[in-house]
């Protein structure tokens, strides 16, 4: 049975942690608000009646300008290591945390309105978000729920006409997120920079009891070395996927990592189009230090500021054993993935090289990521028509050949039945991902006033697998008009 908006059930356990860990706040309402996307999977994760698209307290609630029963509005305090620079106090500037909403599973799910409004953690900003930056992180979040990759979720967009200044004039737009927790690396920096130990404890507490229940028959200094290795495990485990579907995060910050290891704050991220290990999707990011193939590094490097944190919750030894095993747990999980994306079932010891030379003809060719691996998936040897639909992503079809004479026995070495092996990688390497160009189609579609391009792309990332027949311009590369669109961090 579904619930309607105010019926939602709500335990604010970060809430009752107490005032130091956040500023109790009121969302500041936009003018004449209007819904701009519904996404009904994520409202079956709080139990929400479908029917809320049109219930005017929904409108009204993501606006601040009615408080929903039992919700707690409140901005969390952190702090963070932003482009390497210690930053000793940020928090939700522009974000509140209505509550969190347990649904008939058991299942606690943060609700976040991102854009509502400035907050005592504002600094400079006016606390809002653009209709630009709300769509592509509505987007982003549930194309990587799509692909099967950890990820905050995004429920809802509500618009208003409001003026907000960046680069240009834009219009003030609300994103309503979810996920388990917004806990960030940053926000036990935050207390451990301040020497507030005890409050390191009580938030790494709350973490265990809430997200990470296995963990608690541990005695304690055990229990926190298990739960910081599983943090450090999860995250390398992210990146590793993040790899494997060419996803650059763009503003790897502390502040920007989650406690749970799932992808948070879509900014200037980018899905690869043509490959290129030292992409940046930000602009801001003229050193390259987020570039894609930074990401392993950047995680360890975030990691290690966790841990710096936590000490003397674990200890220093403690710490330095789990970094040690980053390298071998991202590497291992890469490893799978790729084997998985080239539709390997074994494993031989000319694999490393296989894909190592795989990756430089994509990078000297500029093929298309995504959709190279998607052909791929139907690439059967001595197939003409199969190898002729590789010729037209690779533009260098004499080395492609060259990298086709060692992949086909390869492939015919793992005596697998050719349609299973299909079958798995067209599972394996999807259709679409959020192409920067298909996201700024849907909002300068939006910026003109229809909303529908937005829920096309979101029901054809949900499932990218599959083909969509009706969509398949959709993982087209980008066209002429987008090769040249800037990203910031300005949103
Ligand atoms: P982000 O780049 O979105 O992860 O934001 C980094 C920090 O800046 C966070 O503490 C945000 O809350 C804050 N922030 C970003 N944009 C704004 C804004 N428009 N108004 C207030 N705070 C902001
Ligand atoms: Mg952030």
């Amino acid at each position: 049975m579904r619930r309607a908006i105010d019926q939602l059930q709500w335990d604010n356990a970060y809430a009752r942690l107490g005032a130091v860990f956040y500023q109790p706040i009121r969302p500041t309402p936009l003018p004449a608000p209007y819904l701009v996307a519904f996404n009904p999977d994520a409202a079956a994760l709080l139990d929400l009646d479908e029917t809320a698209a049109t219930d005017p307290r929904l409108l009204a609630a993501i606006n601040g300008e009615i408080e929903l029963p039992g919700t707690h509005p409140l901005a969390t305090i952190y702090a963070g290591h932003q482009f390497g620079v210690w930053v000793p106090q940020l928090g939700d500037g522009r974000a509140i945390l209505l509550g969190e909403a347990i649904n008939r599973r058991h299942e606690r799910w943060d609700v976040q309105i991102k854009g509502a409004g400035p907050t005592a953690f504002s600094r400079m900003g006016d606390g809002r978000a653009v209709l630009r930056s709300t769509i592509r992180e509505y987007l982003g979040s549930e194309a990587m729920h799509g692909l099967g990759i950890p990820s905050t979720r995004a429920l809802a967009i509500v618009g208003s006409n409001a003026p907000v200044y960046r680069e240009r004039t834009e219009t003030a737009a609300v994103l309503v997120r979810l996920a388990p927790t917004h806990v960030r690396f940053g926000t036990f920096e935050l207390f451990a920079s301040r020497g507030e130990r005890t409050h390191v404890a009580r938030l790494a507490d709350h973490v265990i009891e809430l997200y990470f229940p296995e963990l608690l028959t541990l005695p304690a200094a055990e229990r926190y070395r298990a739960w910081y290795r599983s943090v450090v495990t999860r995250t390398a485990r992210l990146v590793a996927q993040w790899t494997a579907s060419g996803f650059t995060h763009g503003v790897l910050n502390t502040d920007n990592m989650s406690i749970l290891g799932i992808t948070l704050d879509y900014g200037p991220f980018g899905w690869l189009d043509a490959y290129d290990r030292a992409f940046v999707p930000n602009h801001s990011d003229p050193d390259g230090r987020y570039a894609f193939n930074q990401q392993p590094m950047v995680g360890l490097w975030n990691c290690a500021r966790l841990a710096e944190a936590l000490i003397p919750l674990i200890t220093r030894e403690a710490a330095l054993e789990v970094l040690e095993e980053y390298r071998r747990t991202y590497e291992s999980e890469v490893d799978t993935l790729l084997h998985a994306k080239l539709g390997l079932v074994t494993r031989e010891p000319v694999d490393g090289a296989l894909i190592s030379s795989l990756f430089d003809l994509l990078q000297a060719t500029a093929t298309d990521y995504t959709r190279f691996f998607r052909t791929l998936s139907r690439y059967a040897p001595g197939e003409t028509s199969r190898r002729e639909a590789l010729y037209r992503e690779v533009s260098d079809t004499a080395a492609l050949d060259t990298w086709l004479a060692r992949y086909a026995p390869r492939i015919l070495r793992d005596d697998a039945d050719p349609a299973d092996r299909e079958r798995q990688m067209l599972g394996t390497n999807p259709a679409f991902v959020l192409r920067t160009w298909l996201a700024e189609d849907a909002i300068r579609q939006a910026q003109a006033g229809n909303f529908e391009r937005i829920e096309e792309i979101r029901r054809v990332l949900r499932a990218p697998f599959d083909e969509h027949a009706d969509f398949a311009h959709f993982a087209a590369a980008p066209p002429e008009w987008a090769r040249e669109l800037a990203l910031s961090c300005s949103s």
